[in-house]
């Protein structure tokens, strides 16, 4: 994994996503050196960047130019540019220009996450997976909800990473928010 404080940031972006739940959406994609990989709402790329290191190819999809900027410099940074096509678009509109992929991950939604999960799916090969990060609660349930829509048995978990913060007495725990990852196979 890529570490947090090698990535560029932005205050006005959001991401990268943690270190730690980065892996989690790593080991929940089950992501191999076959796949092609649509990451909707790229962000600063941590996800990108991450699928980049191991897919053969990712379809990184922002909204927001600046987010995708963003996302360029952190891909050029860590030498992965040549896996990664930067598209400036909105969820589920895009996927009419987009051919299929294995992988479809969902960071970004802007309320759009049903018809994005239905339309995405559409796009997935066979043995495709779908993964969700949610901060929102309403977006978790959305998410198990049109999961089920397709006949998929929704995987979801919540985690509540803490990292340790080295004081000069001692090692103080540091909580971040619980993110959900709901992912489920086709
Ligand atoms: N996973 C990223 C962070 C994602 S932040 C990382 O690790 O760096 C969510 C992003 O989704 C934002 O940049 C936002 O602009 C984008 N977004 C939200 N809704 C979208 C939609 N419907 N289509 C495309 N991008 C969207």
């Amino acid at each position: 994994m890529i570490r947090d404080n090698h990535f560029i940031k932005d205050p006005d972006i959001p991401g990268p996503t943690k270190e730690e739940v980065r892996c989690l959406v790593m080991c929940k994609s089950q992501v191999t050196k076959k796949d092609t990989v649509i990451d909707i709402g790229c962000g600063t790329g941590g996800l990108t960047l991450e699928f980049a290191r191991r897919a053969a190819k990712v379809y990184a999809v922002d909204k927001n130019p600046e987010a995708l900027k963003l996302t360029r410099l952190n891909l050029e940074k860590h030498g992965l540019e040549d896996k990664v096509e930067l598209i400036d678009g909105f969820a589920p509109q895009i996927f009419k220009t987009i051919s299929k992929f294995d992988i479809l991950m969902i960071g970004g939604s802007s309320g759009e996450l049903p018809s994005i999960i239905r339309e995405g799916y559409r796009k997935l090969n066979d043995k495709g997976r779908i993964i969700v990060n949610s901060i929102l609660l309403e977006t978790r349930m959305e998410a198990v909800k049109a999961i089920k829509g397709l006949d998929l048995i929704p995987d979801v978990i919540e985690v509540s990473i803490s990292k340790g913060r080295i004081l000069d007495r001692g090692t103080m725990m540091i909580a971040q928010n619980p993110v959900s990852i709901i992912s489920a196979n086709k």
